[in-house]
């Protein structure tokens, strides 16, 4: 029997994959998708993440990608509500915004504030007074705070919700894994998996920190690699602390609504190591402590290892293959992932859809001939 042939396809079932199947079945809702990946796998990426919507505290430059993470953050609240809507499923998102303490940004100071000043950031400057108000439980060392407007979201329940808006919509979803595709001169026909093939239209690649292998089978060179990064949940009240706090190699995500904050996270160039090293664990408890006294004997909720999917110039790769006339990509999302998922779930349906004329040159797979 002839095997269905969906529009779509796409590999991977994180947020960025579950992001574009859910922009592309709100969009043009009688479209077959098929996504394809174990969401369990996600607990290295999607699931593993803090959560932070922060491109004004990660970005240095005015550059086409701070624009585009900046999207993504004024897109946030609407997207988690169309979602949610969708999905049934809550989504904490908190939009009170980020500080940076003096203590940990007193080398940085200047050059934050010209940055956010040039950008035309939301952000203030909060004196001693201002900071015991809004953060009574910051160390006393604390003398004074840049606040900047940017978010925090619950990236677990944000998966959940994707996931769940994707079986609402329709999309067929299956926990299989690609080994190969068909391919036929410059069509990709087919994803082979685990468990049959599965035919296709287009093809979206959206492996995450695998893509490089899937890279292997499309004959294609994916200058990927995954950056580990430790980080744990403590059991801390939620009225300890209302806005996420960046600090000196550790940032403070507060969760709230009963889970408690997240802690990161190291940086690691190590490959698939899954490990969780006691002494990781305690270096960013014992850093972020530094800023949160209340940190220091907050219970231990868990401990885990993600990985981060970083192309080679750190930049994500979007948009439709030189390669193949139906395959194209979103990966490579390394520390902003979670923030870039409204903005690269509308540019990449775009583009699959061709409403997106004008691909960003920055973030085209054709800078390594993809
Ligand atoms: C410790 C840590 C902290 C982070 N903190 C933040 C943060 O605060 N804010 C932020 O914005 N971002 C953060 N990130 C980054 C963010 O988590 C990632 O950029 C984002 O989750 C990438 O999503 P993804 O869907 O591409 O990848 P993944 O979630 O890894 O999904 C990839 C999917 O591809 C599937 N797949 C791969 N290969 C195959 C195959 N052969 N066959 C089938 N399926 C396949 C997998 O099953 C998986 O479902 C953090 C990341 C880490 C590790």
């Amino acid at each position: 029997m002839e095997q269905k042939e969906f529009d779509i396809v796409i590999v991977g079932a994180g947020v960025i994959g579950h992001g574009v199947a859910f922009r592309l079945k709100r969009t043009r809702p009688k479209l077959s998708v098929c996504l394809l990946g174990d969401p369990m796998n996600s607990l290295m990426a999607s699931r593993a993440a803090a959560g932070m919507l922060a491109p004004y505290g990660e970005c240095e430059k005015g550059d086409r990608f701070f624009r585009f993470c900046r999207e993504s953050l004024e897109k946030y609240p609407r997207f988690v509500e169309e979602l949610v809507s969708v999905s049934g499923v809550p989504v904490y998102l908190s939009m009170a915004g980020s500080v940076m303490p003096s203590l940990a940004y007193a080398d940085r100071w200047d050059e934050r504030l010209k940055f956010f000043r040039e950008e035309k950031i939301p952000h203030e400057v909060w004196t001693g007074a201002q900071v015991r108000r809004k953060l009574p439980h910051i160390s006393p060392e604390c003398k004074e705070a840049i606040w900047v407007g940017e978010g925090q979201v619950n990236n677990r329940q944000l998966h959940d919700s994707l996931v769940a808006a994707s079986a609402k919509l329709g999309v067929e979803v299956r926990a299989s894994a690609v080994t190969g595709f068909v391919r036929d001169g410059s069509s990709v026909r087919s994803a082979v998996t685990d468990s049959g093939e599965v035919r296709g239209r287009k093809f979206v690649l959206a492996g995450g920190s695998w893509s490089t292998q899937l890279g292997v089978v499309l004959g294609v060179t994916i200058p990927m690699k995954p950056i580990k990064g430790q980080m744990c949940r403590l059991r801390v009240e939620d009225d300890r602390l209302e806005y996420t706090v960046h600090g000196i190699l550790t940032y403070i995500a507060p969760w709230r609504g009963g889970n408690g904050f997240v802690i990161g996270s190291t940086m690691e160039d190590r490959a698939f190591d899954p490990a969780v090293e006691d002494h990781a664990i305690r270096g960013l408890i014992e850093r972020a402590s530094v800023l949160l006294p209340c940190l220091r004997d907050a219970p231990l909720i868990e401990a885990w290892t993600g990985l981060r999917p970083a192309a080679e110039d750190l930049m994500p790769i979007m948009g439709k293959s030189g390669v193949y006339w139906n395959l194209y990509y979103s990966t490579g999302h390394h520390r902003n992932g979670i923030l870039q998922t409204p903005n690269q779930a509308d540019y990449v349906a775009g583009i699959v859809l061709e409403t997106v004329k004008r691909e960003i040159p920055e973030f085209s797979p054709s800078r390594y001939r993809l």
